[in-house]
């Protein structure tokens, strides 16, 4: 069989531990075989980060913004304990950071749905994509104690000097304050990426915040999504033949996804992200099947497993055991971005490679193989565990038969 030709390469970024061994078994069993690769290579990994004095982590996101496609292997953010294991220079920052950073873009969170992995919530049908606003809110906060007696204001000084004060309280008993903000550029890029996610994947989006309660920061957020939808995306929705754009309150939010069949975005502010999109992948099943992409708001993508290095595994990979280590969330980014690949370059052949490719990975699941966390889960009755490099081989075969 000839390999599929590319013309764009991928912006390819390895990473760490168990996930870096993973990501040479899926190249060597699942693409090279039947792909004619093409990639810029940055090697992410924390020996190679620190010896560069992470220059290569920053090179890799501005190859994203020339290249436009990027597929990323889970990476070690350092703490006290890697920075002696490795004996950094430094505690270098979280790749994910620098590269979102970079690129200015949104994390989009979803599971991948097989038969016997029921969610918890037995409505959901279709995936739900979480978009959180990474970017601000009580994680750049500035926070203080008050003791009794004290007064604590919001200064606002402006260019010309003049000032604006606003009493937040006046402490008769000891107490705290918090002081957060965001930017209009940072809500807008928000905005923009993921209404260009909901075109790119034709799901319906919406966002949801507390502007009845927050009646100047978060119905900031709220004007800034209708008006770039208004101006710039309301026809083009139309055209995709994708339901409208709609604000509604966190609470109600809650209630509508809880009760829905999924199929749709939901847009959270930072905190609200990061709380439910662990709930949402608690609920679907295993972190192990979920995925994630970055999208900038000028059309650039990165797409990643959403799981981290899977360290305890390696360290018995290390001893000479094969772990049972789930690769597919790691799978399905390399799809996503060859799949992108191919949309983007008109090679149609890469699309629908990518589409085989996930749909043996699902298939090989629903046929009862998978690896230890998944089984505990699967209400599948015949049901074979395997170890990851297993797995591989049987999702190998399984793309073979349906090539
Ligand atoms: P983790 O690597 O996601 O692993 C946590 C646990 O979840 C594992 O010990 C394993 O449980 C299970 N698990 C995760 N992925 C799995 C898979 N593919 N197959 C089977 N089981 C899987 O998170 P962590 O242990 O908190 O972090 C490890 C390292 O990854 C850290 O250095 C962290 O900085 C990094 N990290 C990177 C990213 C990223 O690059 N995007 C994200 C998160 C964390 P059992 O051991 O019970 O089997
Ligand atoms: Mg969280």
């Amino acid at each position: 069989m000839d390999r599929i030709k590319m013309k764009t390469p991928l912006v390819e970024m390895d990473g760490d531990e168990m996930t870096r061994v993973l990501w040479q078994w899926i190249k060597d069993e699942l693409i090279l075989p039947f792909v004619d690769l093409k990639t810029e290579y940055y090697d992410l990994g924390l020996k190679h980060r620190d010896e560069t004095d992470d220059e290569v982590t920053k090179e890799s996101a501005y190859a994203t913004k020339r290249l436009g496609v990027a597929v990323k292997c889970a990476t070690i953010t350092p703490n006290a304990q890697r920075v002696t294991e490795y004996n950094l220079k430094k505690m270098w920052k979280s790749p994910n950071g620098t590269i979102r950073a970079i690129l200015d873009g949104t994390v989009f969170r979803s599971p991948i749905i097989v038969n016997g992995i029921t969610p918890y919530v037995k409505t959901w049908k279709k995936p739900i994509t979480i978009a959180r606003h990474a970017y601000g809110d009580i994680y750049s906060a500035v926070e203080s104690r008050c003791p009794a007696g004290s007064r604590a204001e919001i200064v606002i000084t402006e260019k010309d000097g003049a000032e604006k004060r606003i009493t937040i309280k006046d402490f008769d008993g000891d107490g705290i304050v918090m002081g957060m903000h965001n930017t209009d550029s940072s809500i807008t890029s928000f905005a923009r990426s993921c209404f260009n996610y909901a075109l790119d994947t034709k799901q319906p989006i919406w966002f949801a915040a507390k502007d009845t309660i927050s009646k100047t920061y978060d119905h900031r957020f709220k004007d800034i999504f209708r008006e770039i939808y208004d101006s710039e995306y309301a026809e083009k929705f139309k055209e995709a033949g994708i339901d409208e754009y709609f604000y509604t309150l966190i609470d109600d939010a809650v209630a509508r996804v809880i009760r829905s069949e999924g199929g749709f975005i939901w847009a959270c502010k930072n905190y609200d992200g990061d709380v439910m999109s662990d709930m949402l992948a608690t609920a679907f099943g295993d972190l192990a099947m979920m995925t994630s992409v970055l999208v900038s708001p000028d059309g650039n993508y990165e797409y990643e497993a959403a799981h981290g290095t899977v360290t305890a595994h390696y360290y018995k990979y290390l001893k000479g055991e094969i772990p049972s280590t789930n690769s597919i969330a790691t799978i399905f980014a390399w799809t996503g971005a060859l799949r992108k690949r191919g949309e983007i370059d008109g090679i149609k052949e890469l699309s629908v490679f990518a589409d085989k490719l996930e749909k043996a990975c699902i298939n090989t699941v629903e046929s009862g193989i998978m690896t230890r966390s998944l089984s505990i889960l699967s209400t599948l009755e015949n049901k074979t565990i395997v170890d990851g490099k297993t797995l591989l081989l049987k999702i190998r075969e399984n793309l073979e038969k349906i090539l």
